[in-house]
């Protein structure tokens, strides 16, 4: 399964795909422009390429597509959730958010997860397999392509952990920012991790000016470890210290995403002591009213006990956001179309 397609290769693989077939490499550069580029759908899309060369291709490597099996558009917002079949039966989901400054699609980054955050629809089934980069991309490209609206900003925030996909995770990257491809700027992707060290700081060592999302949750380690059994692997003074680093390394402000848990951790005192974590780190913190999942007892915050959690943290001078629900009336929490679905086929 850890082995590449055709569309996950990289241009100069693709050299070496042409020079095996006996083929000029310039051809390479035309075929990664009709995958990446142009997105295509099929070999047989790929005129400029001789049919004999299609047919070999075809062969030896299969091109394979992503399946659209729903599509849910809000009445309220815009906001799309896509269930896409991979091509070995598997589902998942990518969601497309339309905001003023251009369109965001989230993106998932595994089938399943197996990092068990309590509150998570994700990870309730366990974890199934990493996707492919080609696989990711494709949630990306198909969406593109379904709606003819160009897409800016991509979040890989949807179902799984991706520095826990990690090698497949910068070959996404690094081919989704390709000026021969779709040509995003590493400034428009945001990924999203529960905070695994060695990969932070992996990562840090890249120097990507992507921004680095750390679900953190709760202000202490007592807290955390309470909602995400990950916590007990990484004690929190080392995660913030990786992400201490990440900064350094990269310059790059990150994002601390806090899901805010009625009764669990939305009290001022642990407002209090989250202001305290995070004094003097250059940070933004992303405030998630919790999404209720039937399969646990969580329930979200009432609305004051949100807004008085916001004001104590600007109190403290840290710029804090409370993030948009959008899509309201077809959602869910993250995970959950693809759960109905599995659970009823
Ligand atoms: N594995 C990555 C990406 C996961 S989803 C990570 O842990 O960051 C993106 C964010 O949504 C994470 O912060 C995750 O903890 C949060 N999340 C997942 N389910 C949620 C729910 N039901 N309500 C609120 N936030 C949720």
């Amino acid at each position: 399964m850890s082995e590449l397609d055709i569309r996950s290769m990289t241009q100069e693989e693709l050299g070496q795909v042409m020079e095996s077939l006996g083929e000029k490499p310039f051809k390479a550069r035309q075929l990664y422009q009709w995958i990446h580029q142009k997105a295509a759908g099929s070999y047989e899309e790929m005129t400029n390429l001789s049919k004999g060369l299609r047919e070999q291709l075809k062969e030896r490597y299969p091109y394979r597509n992503l399946q659209a099996v729903q599509v849910q558009t809000s009445k309220l917002d815009g906001t799309q959730k896509y269930l896409f079949r991979l091509f070995d039966g598997n589902v998942v989901e990518s969601v497309l958010m339309r905001y003023h400054h251009g369109n965001s699609v989230c993106i998932s980054s595994q089938v399943g997860c197996r990092m068990g955050c309590r509150f998570c629809a994700s990870t309730l089934d366990g974890w199934t397999r990493n996707l492919l980069p080609s696989e990711m991309l494709s949630q990306i490209y198909e969406i593109g392509k379904i709606t003819g609206e160009r897409v800016s900003n991509v979040v890989v925030m949807g179902t799984g952990e991706p520095l826990d996909n990690y090698d497949n995770l910068l070959r996404f990257i690094r081919i989704l920012t390709d000026e021969k491809g779709q040509n995003l700027s590493q400034r428009n992707i945001t990924v999203s991790t529960c905070g695994l060290v060695p990969q932070i700081r992996q990562l840090a060592r890249e120097r990507l000016q992507i921004t680095l999302a750390l679900s953190l949750h709760a202000p202490n380690q007592e807290k955390r470890e309470a909602l995400m059994p990950i916590a007990r692997r990484y004690e929190l003074g080392e995660v913030m210290e990786a992400c201490r680093f990440y900064f350094q390394e990269t310059g790059r402000r990150m994002t601390f995403e806090y899901s805010l848990v009625g009764g669990e951790n939305d009290s001022q005192r642990d407002a209090q002591e989250l202001a305290e974590l995070l004094s003097g780190f250059p940070c933004h913190v992303n405030l998630i009213p919790v999404n209720p999942i039937k399969e646990r007892n969580y329930v979200q915050s009432d609305k004051k006990v949100i807004l008085n959690f916001k004001k104590k943290l600007e109190n403290y001078g840290i710029n804090v956001t409370i993030r948009r629900e959008m899509g309201r009336d077809i959602d869910g929490a993250c995970g959950q179309l693809r759960k109905r679905y599995m659970d009823e086929t």
